[in-house]
């Protein structure tokens, strides 16, 4: 079944599969224990970190392994909070995953300025410049990639601002990895990322942090990951996560254009055979993989139910606001009324989408209109 729902998990890449089996049979001892072929296990674990952080353009030591993004997210505002002047604000763009969201709330509540963004949910740097000139800010923090609209930060540009200010900069950069490089995240003071995003296993991501965060610690316990992180380091999973994106830096799938292309073409054609469907932020630079679509009609899960029975998986957005009353606050963030948000239908491609794939998606979308065209909507015949 052609898989459309890559911004919520990918499927295991063989690389990373065979990764992770070679290092439970064959390095599943405890890094930190008193004997060889620990030691050994730990020397694999250091390499891997040399390696990934060669790919982030950083230094081993400020990486820190964890469980993924939401836990990363957590980590950085718990510290923000210990480590902070409580009288600085926290500047934040509004189209934040949850896991952002939701953790900066927690730990930075009244300190939390929202960021200025255009219709498209794009940070207005005009207005970021304004806020940096009027007030020292204790942090900035955009994602690299949104995942329901697939629209692009310029956290580039973002992060020299911040750097010329003195400002820490977090990045989200959980959807942005493995789809475009990573190298230059760098630039960036703190990052996360998952490596179920990028075709690695769940429950394995990491925290980049900036030179000079020695305080910085997240689950406390033993003194693993530099002492940065408590728990006994899942040597597969980093393993995985590691040939995964390794498979993607190295084969640089991202920047295959045909991919671009075909996103495209689908757009044009959908919109050619499915009067009033808008592709929401069109103008806005997005991921290669993401279309978002508000459908002319009836709700998303609608949508959903019949795509799937045609043999194609989409979803109605984030799968983590999947089941949330309310809409979703990207959207709304964007000027999306309550209604057309629940017309939104996501549509995410992954590095084995082939551009049959996309054509049949667009033939079983032009099927499913028709299906569920209320009685005075006209849709095309394919
Ligand atoms: N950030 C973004 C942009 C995401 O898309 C996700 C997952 O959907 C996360 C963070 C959270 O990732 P995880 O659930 O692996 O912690």
């Amino acid at each position: 079944m052609p898989y459309f729902d890559h911004n919520a998990t990918t499927p295991l890449l063989p690389v990373a599969r065979e990764a992770w089996l070679r290092a439970v049979d064959e390095a599943w001892q405890n890094p930190s224990s008193p004997y060889r072929e620990a030691a050994r296990v730990r020397i694999r674990l250091d390499s891997a970190r040399e390696r990934f952080a060669q790919f982030l353009g950083c230094k081993p030591k400020l990486l820190v392994f964890n469980s993924g993004a939401t836990e990363g997210a957590n980590d950085v505002f718990r510290h923000w909070a210990r480590a902070t002047d409580p009288s600085l604000r926290v500047a934040i763009s509004p189209t934040e995953h949850p896991c952002v969201l939701e953790a900066a709330k927690e730990s930075m509540g009244a300190r939390l300025a929202w960021l200025e963004t255009t219709a498209a949910g794009v940070v207005k740097l005009d207005a970021l410049d304004r806020l940096l000139g009027q007030e020292t800010l204790a942090g900035v923090v955009t994602m690299a990639a949104n995942n329901e609209t697939g629209v692009l930060q310029p956290w580039s540009e973002i992060a020299q601002r911040c750097r010329a200010r003195g400002v820490p900069f977090f990045c989200d950069a959980t959807q942005w990895l493995g789809k475009l490089p990573a190298s230059r995240l760098s630039e960036v003071d703190w990052v996360i990322g998952s490596a179920h995003k990028f075709g690695g296993p769940k429950g394995v991501g990491f925290l980049k942090l900036p030179a000079g965060a020695e305080g910085f610690h997240g689950l406390r316990g033993g003194e693993q990951e530099h002492a940065h992180r408590g728990g006994t380091e899942n040597f597969p999973g980093i393993s995985a996560m590691l040939a995964a994106l390794a498979e993607a830096e190295e084969k640089k799938v991202f920047l295959e254009m045909q991919r671009l292309a075909w996103r495209e073409a689908f757009e044009r054609d959908l919109g050619a055979r499915i009067p009033g469907v808008v592709v929401v932020a069109k103008t806005a630079e997005r991921l290669w993989n993401t279309v978002s679509l508000l459908m002319p009609h009836t709700e998303n899960h609608r949508w959903v139910a019949r795509l799937e029975k045609s043999g194609f998986q989409v979803s109605t957005g984030s799968a983590c606001a999947t089941g949330k009353n309310g809409p979703s606050h990207v959207l709304a963030a964007m000027g999306l009324d309550a209604i057309e948000a629940k017309r939104t239908v996501r549509v995410s491609a992954g590095w084995e989408t082939t551009e049959e794939d996309w054509r049949g998606l667009l033939d079983a979308f032009a099927k499913v209109a028709i299906e569920l065209q209320p009685a005075a909507t006209q849709v095309i015949q394919p």
